[in-house]
């Protein structure tokens, strides 16, 4: 997804990407202010828009900000033309953190509001006959609303908005996390559900309706993403070292991106480990490697292309540990440690297929001597 989405600048340091898509909403908005009022209505209204749109920078930075007080590395600011998404690393597993987290945002827009408010002559003006949109008070009594509307109906507990994330931490003091996220996507299926058939019938507003449908499934992603990182019945009993492939291909670390090129004549399209004396010092993605050569950069060494940071694996964590990493990072293989020695790589593409082929040899192969039912851990594969 990445590569749809184009880089703006980092604001406290937080990067900002905002989505192709954007700018069809961009254009439209252009289109609808040129039709109703010439050059003069297209410039207003596109103006508008982007000054609506700082105001979700500024709420996804709300998030952000406070996620970092606590810690917690942001990814970036993905800006869509629904709205802004702050991604994180990880969202705390503590309701408290996530709480002061998922509050921040609205309060920025209510700080906003409520700055307007006070310095507005007539704050609600743009509900009165006679409003004038083309004027300084009659846009920013229009930005006052956005920022009432924008904190109001972020709250709405509809996960995973910001009042669904409420309602699941507050769940989360009295239950399992994994639970809590269930009863909260429940219960915003629901209610998305709901305000799809309110906004088409009722509002005749098909773009809230596709809001809605966005947050349905927004909703049900993110609690699969939460169920497959969670211990379960599938995973249990398996461990890294289990899945983990044997077969992978290195590079040495003082290889340029051409040689790197050549490893893979005749293999398969992969990502590559690169070694140096001292052990793995990381991976060579191949989208990674792709880019620079169509970049005209295959005399650079490989080094400078794959991140100082990557994540390692352990043979004995238990796999249910894999599926987090892999819904939070790029690559597509990560080598796997047994006493300090690279033994393997974990798939990333193959792992529920690894997955499966595990459940099938243990049905094929239990352990000698030991009745299937009774068995409680898996063989352990050579
Ligand atoms: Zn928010």
């Amino acid at each position: 997804m990445r590569s749809w989405s184009i880089h703006l600048f980092a604001p406290f340091g937080i990067r900002l990407d905002v989505h192709v898509t954007f700018f069809l909403l961009l254009a439209f908005i252009a289109f609808v202010g040129w039709s109703n009022a010439g050059p003069l209505g297209m410039t207003w209204q596109v103006g508008i828009l982007l000054l609506i749109f700082v105001c979700v920078v500024l709420h996804e930075l709300g998030h952000s900000l406070a996620a970092r007080r606590y810690g917690i590395p942001v990814d970036r600011i993905l800006l869509l033309p629904i709205g802004g998404m702050a991604q994180f690393r990880q969202m705390p597993r503590d309701p408290w953190k996530e709480l002061v987290i998922t509050i921040a945002g609205p309060a920025v827009n209510f700080f906003l509001a409520a700055v307007l408010y006070l310095g507005l002559a007539d704050p609600w003006g743009f509900l009165r006959p006679g409003f004038d949109l083309y004027s300084l008070e009659g846009l920013l009594q229009v930005v006052f609303a956005v920022n009432m509307i924008m904190g109001v109906f972020n709250l709405l507990p509809v996960f995973p908005m910001d009042g669904g994330r409420i309602f699941r931490a507050l769940l989360a003091y009295r239950m399992d996390y994994l639970k809590a996220t269930f009863i909260a996507a429940t219960v915003a299926k629901v209610l998305a559900a709901a305000g799809v058939l309110l906004a088409l019938f009722v509002l005749g507003n098909p773009l809230l309706a596709i809001l809605f449908t966005f947050i349905f499934i927004g909703g049900e992603m993110e609690y699969q993403a939460l169920r497959r990182s969670s211990p379960n019945k599938r995973t249990a009993n398996w461990f890294v070292g289990d899945l983990t492939r044997r077969s992978f291909l290195t590079i040495p670390a003082h290889y340029n991106l051409r040689e790197a090129l050549n490893t893979l004549a005749l293999h398969r399209p992969q990502d590559l480990v690169v070694m140096d004396h001292h052990g793995c010092v990381g991976v060579l993605t191949k989208e990674k490697l792709k880019d620079a050569l169509q970049a005209g950069k295959a005399d650079q060494p490989v080094t400078e292309h794959i991140p100082t940071k990557f994540p390692l694996l352990q043979a004995n964590w238990p796999v249910y540990t894999v599926f987090e990493l892999l819904d939070r990072e790029e690559q597509t293989i990560f080598p796997v440690f047994e006493n300090g020695v690279l033994i393997g790589v974990i798939d990333a593409s193959h792992v529920d297929e690894s997955l499966d082929w595990l459940h099938l040899r243990a049905k094929h192969f239990p352990p000698p001597g030991v009745p299937e039912h009774s068995r409680t851990s898996p063989p352990k594969l050579p």
